[in-house]
């Protein structure tokens, strides 16, 4: 058609539809939600701006004040919100509301489609943001003008279904403004104290003016420039939700400012819950990057290491130049020294609170423990300090309790050079594996390592404050001499025994010695500090179902228990028997070490065993 003033007919890209079909039907608990989307768009819009201004590009009426003016009209049952941020041009109308454009959006329809529970006030964390608007109106007018000189006026209107349209429009100053033609039973948001009531839960600290009817109601502050003394707890907590898009309590939070050796102020939080452990994505970066109230990047990816992605907040740095760009930013040793020296502080503000509040700390870390892992893995700067904020139980802690590395070093013996440790599916595994004996009469604490990805990080840490790392699963571990108790082989028996045994059992073992770590078992397989753990034999099992292993061990053997003596004597008397028991006491050292692959042959060899024992 010739005709340019036609409206122009769009139809929304699949997972759009899909997308408000959720919000409009799934997600209707929550609805009053959609003003602080709304908001918080028409906030972001009026900072991009001030970052257009401040890279020096001359805008489309530079004069208009940056403020939100939002207003309601009961009788046409409409709500108005305008802002005079950047606009949008044809181009954008098309992609910022009509495509996914998000990789947390997408993320987001992911999580759903695979199950995750999703409550309504957490879309805004989605960026789904400007899609709840269709969950009170039944038609959305967007009515936009970009910054830039030559942009048209533009009227983007739709009633969430299907499509929308675009058509030129004329009257329009910088910035938009959307007018909700709110449903049926949603026209309570077009009541003047019903919607200021919204804005002062949700929205009261935005950092421009928001105006309601002509008449001003928030207070702008930029929070994180003022003194923490002025500041009350619900003011962070508002601060929290709103700029830093969070749907729950801040856990933790840390504000300070510094001036060398950079200048920075900074506010940031921990959150009380992790959507990562509920199943939903990775999360981006959101500890947001200022300078001097000027948004640089709301999503820094090289502030700080990955591993925080976690926290969320805001950090100033009037020391940043304002046109830094993602790509300036990667290599910028400003940059790295800005991230160092706040990471340092979060963790610092951790290790305090783990202190000043273990029980809290505790509950905060059972749901946070793996980005801490992750640090301790990846982030070599801070592993060291990292590594005092893990937690686990030990052979001293109740069962549920837990420790850090702190308690342990204060319960060390006299003398005692390394950190002993075992890594395990749980507290009961563990407890009952032969290798505790000797370290429990001893009086030696060991660590317990029960999560998956805990021989990851103690093989990343390797050490903590100077101690070695040491898997009681090894060799090699020297402990004290015990004073023996009850009968025990002659050093000379003993010497018999074992060479018996390494004839007997050939090249599955590498050594055979009398050991001193046994108390109650008459073996005990001990794994090669280099050879690989029964976790990793079973990650690899479960890659590559054809995997094998030459598992070889050091056997220990206990020369006072009564079954090891009457082995020596069968050796002379009854070798056939001898041998079979030398096999079979192997086995079972391989099943208590979680090492033995195949039972066939153990099957076959006790049958015979109890054949002999019946006969
Ligand atoms: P998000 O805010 O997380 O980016 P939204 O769904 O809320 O996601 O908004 C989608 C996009 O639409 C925004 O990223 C922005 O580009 C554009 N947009 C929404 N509202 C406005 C506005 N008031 N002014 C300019 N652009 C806007
Ligand atoms: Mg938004």
């Amino acid at each position: 058609m010739s005709d340019t003033t036609a409206p122009e007919k769009h139809v929304f890209q699949a997972e759009i539809r899909q997308l408000l079909d959720l919000v409009v039907h799934s997600l209707y608990t929550d609805k009053e939600i959609f003003l602080r989307e709304l908001i918080s768009n028409a906030s972001d819009a009026m900072e991009k701006l001030r970052h257009v201004e401040a890279t020096e590009k001359s805008v489309h009426q530079p004069t208009l004040p940056l403020e939100i003016h939002i207003t309601t009209d009961e009788e046409a049952k409409t709500l108005t919100i305008a802002d005079h941020g950047v606009g949008m041009s044809h181009e954008e109308l098309v992609k910022n509301l009509g495509t996914i454009a998000h990789s947390g959006t997408k993320a987001f329809l992911k999580s759903v489609k695979e199950g995750a529970a999703v409550p309504g006030s957490m879309i805004g964390q989605f960026g789904v943001g400007f899609y709840s608007a269709f969950m009170v109106a039944g038609k959305v007018d967007v009515l936009t003008r970009s910054w830039h000189a030559d942009s048209p006026e533009l009227l983007w209107t739709s009633d969430g279904q299907n499509g929308y349209e675009i058509e030129e429009t004329s009257g329009l100053d910088r910035g938009s403004k959307l007018v909700l033609h709110l449903k049926e039973d949603c026209a309570e948001y077009a009541s003047e104290s019903r919607v200021r009531h919204l804005i002062e839960t949700y929205s009261n600290f935005v950092g421009f003016p928001i105006f309601l009817n002509g008449k001003r109601i928030n207070e702008v502050e930029a929070l994180w420039l003022k003194n923490k003394s002025e500041i009350t707890d619900e003011q962070y907590k508002a601060f929290y939700q709103f700029a830093c898009k969070a749907w729950d309590e801040p856990a933790y939070r840390l504000h300070f400012s510094a001036d060398a050796p950079l200048a920075i102020n900074a506010l940031v939080f921990a959150p009380s819950e992790n959507p990562e452990r509920m199943g939903f994505a990775k999360a981006e970066p959101a500890v947001a990057l200022y300078c001097r109230k000027v948004l640089i990047d709301p999503s820094p990816k090289d502030l700080l290491p990955e591993w925080m992605r976690f926290m969320k907040g805001v950090v100033d740095s009037a020391d940043i130049p304002l046109n830094i760009s993602r790509e300036t930013m990667q290599d910028s040793a400003l940059i790295r020294k800005l991230g160092s020296v706040i990471s340092k502080r979060v963790i610092r503000m951790f290790e305090k609170e783990a202190e000043g509040e273990p029980e809290k700390y505790r509950g905060f870390y059972r749901k946070f423990d793996r980005f801490f892992k992750e640090g301790v893995a990846t982030d070599h700067a801070n592993r060291e300090a990292l590594a005092k904020l893990l937690r686990f139980e030990s052979s001293m802690t109740e069962p549920g309790a837990v420790c850090g590395f702190a308690d342990y070093a204060s319960r060390m013996k006299d003398g005692q050079e390394s950190i002993y440790y075992l890594v395990g599916a749980g507290r009961e595994q563990i407890e009952s594996s032969p290798y505790i004996e000797a370290f429990k009469s001893r009086g030696i604490e060991v660590i317990y390592f029960t999560d998956a990805v805990d021989e990851y990080v103690v093989e990343a840490l390797g050490s903590h404050d100077g101690k070695k790392l040491v898997s009681i699963r090894h060799g090699g571990v020297e402990l004290e001499d015990q004073a023996a108790e009850g009968e025990s082989l002659t050093p000379e028996q003993t010497t018999a025994l074992c060479e018996f045994l390494r004839q007997e059992l050939g090249d599955r073992v590498l050594s055979v010695q009398s050991g001193k770590r046994l108390v109650d078992s008459p073996v005990l397989a001990l794994v090669p500090a280099d050879g690989m753990s029964p976790q990793m034999r079973q990650m690899m099992k479960a890659i590559d179902e054809n995997f094998k292993d030459e598992i070889k061990v050091e056997l220990e053997i206990n020369p006072r228990h009564p079954l090891v003596r009457k082995l020596a004597e069968a050796k002379d008397s009854d070798p056939e028997v001898a041998g079979l028991v030398a096999r079979q006491l192997l086995d079972n050292a391989l099943i208590s070490a979680g090492l033995l692959d195949d039972a066939r042959d153990t099957i076959t060899r006790m049958t015979a065993l109890m054949e002999k024992a019946m006969s």
